[in-house]
């Protein structure tokens, strides 16, 4: 973005921009989803929300703006990455007691872009009469889910988080992980 466009909005008296902020994880609603990241010239643009996500709306300058479109751009790739996840887990979801195959192929694509805990447990205890009829499959799932639960907290949206969070929250889910799939 050139300097005159910013100096533009400097002159007609623009002073600060907004944006949206939500928390994107498993829970996050749709319409919040397509917010995250979008900036306005008024705040009072964005919908009133009260639907339990997190919601955030982030003031800064005029001069700022080239920056927060840049992060703008990077929060509407990781809401719309959090669309194509839950599509994925939900199809997988649909696809393994039929075709556990294609099931595992499919949470591990989902597994990719990202793994929560909670829909992992959600699984474990929906499908829990076919896992234990299939422990080949629940083995594998299992495997699956540690291999992405690993992978993780490398990823840049953990950087915020401290060394010391990070390594306890990865402990406490591949415990998790290892005792819904991984027993004898
Ligand atoms: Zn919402």
């Amino acid at each position: 973005m050139r300097k005159f466009v910013l100096f533009f909005y400097w002159l007609t008296g623009r002073r600060h921009f907004w944006q949206y902020y939500t928390n994107v994880t498993s829970e996050t609603c749709p319409e919040c989803l397509a917010l995250h990241g979008k900036i306005v010239p008024d705040p009072s643009a964005f919908p009133a929300r009260d639907d339990g996500c997190p919601r955030e709306l982030l003031p800064f300058s005029v001069w700022e703006l080239p920056e927060y479109r840049e992060r703008e751009r990077r929060m509407r790739d990781l809401a719309q990455a959090e669309l194509e996840r839950r599509a994925l887990f939900a199809q997988a979801m649909e696809a393994l007691e039929g075709s556990p195959e294609e099931a595992l192929a499919l949470f591990d694509r989902a597994g990719e872009i990202e793994l929560y805990l909670s829909e992992v447990e959600r699984l474990a205890s929906e499908k829990a009469e076919f896992l234990a009829a299939r422990p080949d499959v629940r083995r594998r799932l299992g495997k699956i889910f540690l291999r992405r639960w690993k992978g993780k907290f490398g990823r840049r949206r953990y950087e915020v988080w401290s060394e010391r969070m990070r390594l306890e929250r990865e402990k406490w889910g591949k415990k998790r992980i290892e005792e819904l799939f991984l027993w004898e």
